[in-house]
């Protein structure tokens, strides 16, 4: 009879112990953090993006046109045509332009460097070897005169084929731009489409203002293509053609506008990686029951916008761009390849 009522305190404790046990399994289910992570679709949530570009070296591009956009916090792609660097080197229609130096190239600070060739000449009627001497020779010339790393080209007359790609590819450039009058959504990075700025009225501030509306809602990326900015653009043509050339206080007026908008500004070399690591990059997650630890791997130190729906009420982040406090559905601009910890907040 003894025996039989130990064995009944017995069975009770045990399915106690059991319940107790599964009680504190659910908790600690329930407190074990959810998280869905996501690179959105263009850094700092911003509702399209926009790059700015220029070709030939123009002189005034930096005695110009950065000031104005340095005003505005706008950096912009600059492509470069090795051999007219530091000259006055004529254009069609027997108009001589003076090209900035490597001096006025180096000064442009934390804008894009791109290739715009070594001699301009139209690549696709290039035999190989002439080919690969003007995609890699330039490369190689802004490299070591600028001590930064050239990914982008802009096709001479902004002509292209399959096998102008494929070396672009092997030769370590990660974009290149077309003129197609476009908004690039989704676009083969060899191929970026761009629109050309001919002068004050094509397009006009009412036309850009349209087009940039336009890119925010389909949630695109516009590239714009400038040549020359002068206070007489009848200069830079004898009337065949129009000018490419925009005086400055139009520029001025075009930089108000875009900085006023909810897009993203980047030179065509940053916003290409962004596209690139939204395809392509891992985030690595390191869950606990306290923190989550985030990291992502890449070989360009381009940041990135995450957004982040947790399970947990509050969290606290250490690591990003924009470190605080935040609750449920948060954004996060982060760089790569470094730890970014958002530590569970349990009171307040
Ligand atoms: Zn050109």
């Amino acid at each position: 009879m003894g025996g039989s009522s130990i064995h009944r305190i017995q069975v009770k404790t045990l399915k106690w112990m059991i319940f107790i046990l599964s009680l504190i399994f659910i908790l600690l289910f329930f407190s074990y953090p959810h998280a869905d992570i996501e690179v959105t679709e263009w850094y700092n949530n911003a509702g399209g993006a926009l790059s700015i570009t220029f070709d030939d070296c123009d002189e005034n591009q930096y005695l110009i046109a950065y000031p104005i956009m340095r005003k505005y916090g706008i950096r912009g792609s600059f492509g470069v045509v090795t051999s007219w660097v530091g000259k006055t080197v004529e254009q069609p229609e027997n108009i001589f332009i003076k090209r900035m130096s490597w001096d006025e190239i180096r000064n442009l600070g934390d804008n894009e460097i791109s290739s715009h060739s070594c001699n301009h000449k139209l690549l696709t009627e290039l035999n190989e070897k002439d080919l690969l001497f003007e995609i890699q020779e330039s490369k190689k010339i802004i490299e070591k005169e600028t001590g930064k790393r050239c990914i982008t080209m802009h096709y001479p007359f902004s002509r292209t084929d399959e096998n102008i790609k494929n070396i672009l590819k092997q030769s370590g450039y990660l974009c290149a731009r077309t003129l197609e009058s476009e908004i690039n959504r989704d676009p083969d990075l060899y191929e970026v489409s761009s629109y050309a700025v001919f002068d004050d009225d094509h397009p006009s501030l009412a036309e850009l203002n349209e087009l940039l509306d336009l890119c925010i809602k389909e949630r695109g990326w516009i590239v714009l293509m400038y040549h020359h900015i002068d206070e007489n653009p009848q200069k830079y043509t004898t009337g065949t053609y129009l000018p490419l050339c925009v005086t400055p206080e139009t520029f001025e007026e075009q930089m108000k506008l875009f900085s006023s908008k909810d897009i993203w500004i980047a030179p065509v070399g940053e916003v290409a990686i962004y596209l690139r690591e939204k395809r392509e990059c891992e985030i690595e997650i390191e869950k606990s029951f306290t923190k989550i630890k985030l990291f992502i791997k890449s070989d360009y130190n381009v940041p990135l916008t995450l957004k982040i729906n947790l399970s947990w009420r509050r969290v606290r982040v250490k690591g990003s761009l924009n470190d605080g406090e935040y609750s449920g559905s948060f954004y996060l601009n982060v760089l790569p390849n470094r730890e970014i910890v958002i530590y569970r907040e349990f009171f307040g």
